[in-house]
């Protein structure tokens, strides 16, 4: 008789599924409490299907507040000394999952429902694979840092069983499929370590092609109302949500048709949504406002034009204040996201301009990130905060101003403090 396939494990009435998100932000000495949604998605995908499972956040803790962006970027060796093998969060991370006694171990490295957010390494869970396999346990690999980086899928195929995972994430997101696409809410019961669950999903996807973005592999595809205010509902404690899609498109009888939706829902939250900057006029402002949005965030990425070609964002500095201040004269939160570095013609001059337009824009916050990811020369240790890439890309000297922009706090997260 053949060995079953890992499908075919997966789904037999025995079989115990963890799903797990590894320590990312606990290697840098701090965490991340927000529910994998990938993960809670496939949880609702498995249970369809009859199959019992539990999502595990491992790189949840119970802090109260979050050290700086600055420290992150700090503390980068400690990102090295993990992939060397020697952080003691890899081998406790192995230890509580040998509790649950799996038989089958689904390890993400980002999250690819939101790729843009930097939330794992595939490298981390090809060094988690590869203890639990001395285990007898079965393991799989999903989220978007397998997909950019082919050497890291191949360093974690050798540790696995199968490549099941990417088929389910092809499920979910229904990339591949010829059948009808029937999202369904994300299972978040399934969660058994407290994860806080205040991201939801009106679209997958995006329509836009930036360089630097996982995203713009993915097809878009709307969800139906009707789920997503499923979804709302099933977080009806949250007194506000992120809306996790890429940009924001709804408008029109799109956004009424989700709004209908919500009259249904209890209480209703005040969202969070991104916009690109040509998405920003004072009419659509308007018409979010009375939707609920209450903060809006834009990629405004680089101020230099050189470097946003490269990017493939279709922007100039113009259009960037103009779009910042329709936000602000909305009376609505405004972040703000910058992306430093990356295979642009010269990463510091470009900074510098950043910079200056970064000090004239009317925003709440900034979000000041390196370019990581689809790059040319791509190492294991690269993250939208690496330090090795801030050297790298020349802005040693400039960070420390970016830093300074930064507010001490986060409408989603709350106080940040500065840990050194
Ligand atoms: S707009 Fe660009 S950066 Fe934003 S999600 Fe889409 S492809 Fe990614």
């Amino acid at each position: 008789m053949a060995t079953p396939g890992l499908y075919e494990v997966a789904m037999s009435s025995d079989t115990r599924i963890v799903l797990a998100q590894p320590p990312f932000f606990r290697l840098f000495g701090s965490h991340n409490n927000r529910g994998p949604l990938e993960l809670a998605y496939l949880a609702r995908r498995l249970d369809d299907e009859g199959a019992a499972c539990a999502i595990v956040n491992l790189d949840w803790t119970d802090a109260a507040v979050h050290c700086t962006w600055r420290n992150l970027f700090t503390r980068s060796a400690l990102l090295h000394a993990a992939l060397d093998g020697t952080s003691p969060l890899l081998y406790e991370s192995v230890e509580r999952l040998l509790g649950f006694a799996p038989d089958v171990v689904v390890l993400a490295a980002g999250d690819a429902l939101t790729p843009w957010v930097d939330l794992g390494n595939a490298f981390v869970a090809a060094r988690l694979a590869e203890m639990l396999r001395g285990h007898g346990i079965r393991c799989v690999g999903v989220g978007s840092r397998f997909g950019t980086a082919p050497q890291t899928r191949a360093a974690f195929d050798a540790v696995v069983d199968d490549v099941f995972g990417a088929g389910a994430v092809a499920t979910v997101l229904a990339a591949h499929e010829t059948r009808p696409w029937n999202p369904a809410p994300p299972l978040l019961g399934a969660d058994v370590s407290g994860s806080i669950w205040d991201v939801t999903m009106t679209s997958f996807g995006c329509v836009r092609a930036c360089s630097f973005c996982d995203a713009a592999a993915q097809p878009y595809r709307p969800v139906p109302p009707a789920v997503f205010a499923a979804d709302v509902q099933q977080r009806a404690n949250r007194p506000r949500l992120d809306i996790g899609d890429a940009i924001f498109l709804a408008r029109g009888a799109r956004l009424s048709a989700l709004a209908e939706g919500l009259d249904g829902v209890g209480r209703r939250p005040g969202f969070s949504i991104e916009l690109s900057v040509d998405q920003v006029t004072p009419g659509r402002l308007a018409e979010l406002a009375a939707f609920g949005v209450e903060e809006v965030k834009i990629g405004i990425e680089s101020a230099d034009d050189s470097a946003l070609r490269v990017m493939g964002k279709h922007q100039h500095v113009q259009q960037i204040r103009t779009a910042c201040d329709r936000v602000r004269d909305q009376g609505l939160n405004l972040t703000v996201y910058v992306l430093l570095g990356g295979p642009v013609p010269d990463p510091a001059k470009a900074a510098l301009r950043t910079l200056d337009l970064c000090r004239s824009l009317p925003a709440d916050d900034f979000v000041i990130n390196v370019w990581a990811y689809n790059r040319p020369g791509a190492r294991p240790t690269d993250t939208h905060f690496s330090g090795d890439l801030v050297e790298e890309y020349g802005l040693t000297e400039v960070m420390g101003e970016f830093f300074a922009l930064q507010a001490p706090a986060k409408m989603s997260i709350g106080r940040l403090l500065d840990i050194t």
